[in-house]
């Protein structure tokens, strides 16, 4: 499927669904959302947040890599961020379908995060995307 054929639209009118566009770029609550590329997650609402409220970062596996450790610090740079919540899920993919591997890599990522952004409150959870719940790490 490429954009031209995707059914949400090719810019000219807001997609179906769309939610209002937030006034500034900047994260009304001043976070940064670090989660996994998996198309079963949509971290804004699993946090229990809104289109506006955050960044959203997204690799495979929601591991704190070294670009996602820049792109946190143009977070803090740019938008003030205080706050990070590193989001895994289970049945991940990048993870082997590992739960337990998923949440160790969460963990490390929250040490790497706190080292390289000090004063940075940094937190952990993970998605079940069975049920929805999200559970702290
Ligand atoms: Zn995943």
């Amino acid at each position: 499927m490429s954009f031209s054929s995707a059914p949400y639209g090719r810019g000219e009118e807001p997609a179906a669904g769309a939610a209002p566009v937030p006034a500034g770029a900047t994260p009304a609550r001043r976070m940064a959302v670090v989660c996994c590329m998996d198309a079963r997650v949509d971290p804004l609402p699993a946090l229990g947040l809104k289109l506006g409220d955050a960044h959203v970062i997204r690799n495979a596996g929601a591991v704190a890599t070294d670009d996602v450790l820049r792109s946190l610090a143009s977070s803090r740079e740019l938008a003030d961020t205080s706050a990070v919540v590193l989001l895994a899920h289970s049945d991940c993919r990048a993870h082997g379908g590992d739960d337990d591997d998923a949440r160790a890599t969460v963990r490390d990522g929250i040490a790497r995060v706190r080292q390289a952004l000090p004063g940075v409150e940094v937190s952990g959870a993970f998605y079940d995307v069975g049920t929805g719940s999200v559970s702290a790490l």
